[in-house]
């Protein structure tokens, strides 16, 4: 029996930007037939594009049974940032069956979520799903409010010298009484030290937050994606 995940073509039907930094691209054709969402909020698929072999990771932002929604942040340069930067509807491309993460205990009384603007298609369809009282620390280079007006969100610019404060933003955080669930994704690097306050500061239990690392910054193109599944397997996220 093979193993190998499955994968899907599928034709871009249309190409909007949201901000000067996001474009929200739907995916539909016959050939995402059989594909089906886990359900699980913070579901990413692998999603190859025309001339590229190698694969990067998007939050599935929407499935409405036929259509797939990708929110995907243009940043300086990435195999995915330039050819969603142009005009792309009309291409093919594959992309790999869903998985997720987000797995919050029963009996949470509180949620917090926290990332940069690759995250926020995962935060804005987790505070869609969730029915606990949630707040929300977003470090976005945009004007995103009407990307999740409901939530109460503290927006936090982008600091000028692009690189991520969202270590010291969860380090300084007053956590609500009782049990809940803390969720956050951004730069790797960043990502590591939250685990390491949350772990030896904080003293949480493993469920109780899922930290993932979404980009790694690196000097020009990077070799290959930061694996979602690695991280869980080689025990560098709890
Ligand atoms: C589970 C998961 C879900 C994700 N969901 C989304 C999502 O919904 N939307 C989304 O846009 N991204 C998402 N990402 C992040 C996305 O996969 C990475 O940002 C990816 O590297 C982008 O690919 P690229 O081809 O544009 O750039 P790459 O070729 O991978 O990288 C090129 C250069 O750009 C830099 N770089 C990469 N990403 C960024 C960035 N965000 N900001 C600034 N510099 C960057 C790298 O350091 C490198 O120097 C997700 C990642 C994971 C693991």
């Amino acid at each position: 029996m093979s193993t190998k995940a499955a994968t899907f073509e599928a034709e871009v039907l249309s190409r909007t930007p949201l901000a000067a930094h996001l474009v929200r691209l739907v995916l539909g054709g016959s050939g995402l037939a059989g594909f089906t969402s886990t359900g699980i909020p913070d579901e990413w698929v692998g999603l190859v594009v025309p001339g590229q072999f190698q694969s990067r990771y998007y939050t599935v932002r929407a499935w409405d049974g036929e259509r797939l929604t990708l929110d995907v942040v243009v940043h300086d340069v990435g195999l995915v940032t330039e050819w969603a930067a142009g005009q792309c509807v009309g291409d093919t491309v594959t992309i790999t069956e869903p998985k997720g993460s987000f797995a919050m205990p029963e009996g949470a009384a509180w949620l917090m979520l926290v990332g940069d603007l690759t995250a926020l298609p995962a935060i804005a369809r987790i505070a869609e799903t969730v029915e606990v009282p949630t707040r929300i620390w977003a470090e976005v280079p945009d004007d995103m409010s009407t990307y999740l007006p409901a939530a109460e969100v503290d927006w936090l610019g982008q600091p000028g010298d692009g690189e991520s404060r969202l270590a010291d933003v969860v380090s300084d955080l007053v956590w609500p009484q009782g049990d809940g669930y803390f969720w956050m994704a951004g730069e790797s690097a960043q990502m590591r030290a939250i685990r390491k306050h949350l772990m030896r500061e904080r003293q949480l239990p493993s469920t109780a937050y899922d930290v993932m690392g979404y980009w790694r910054a690196v000097a020009g193109r990077q070799p290959r994606a930061v694996d979602p599944v690695r991280q869980t397997e080689t025990g560098t996220r709890p």
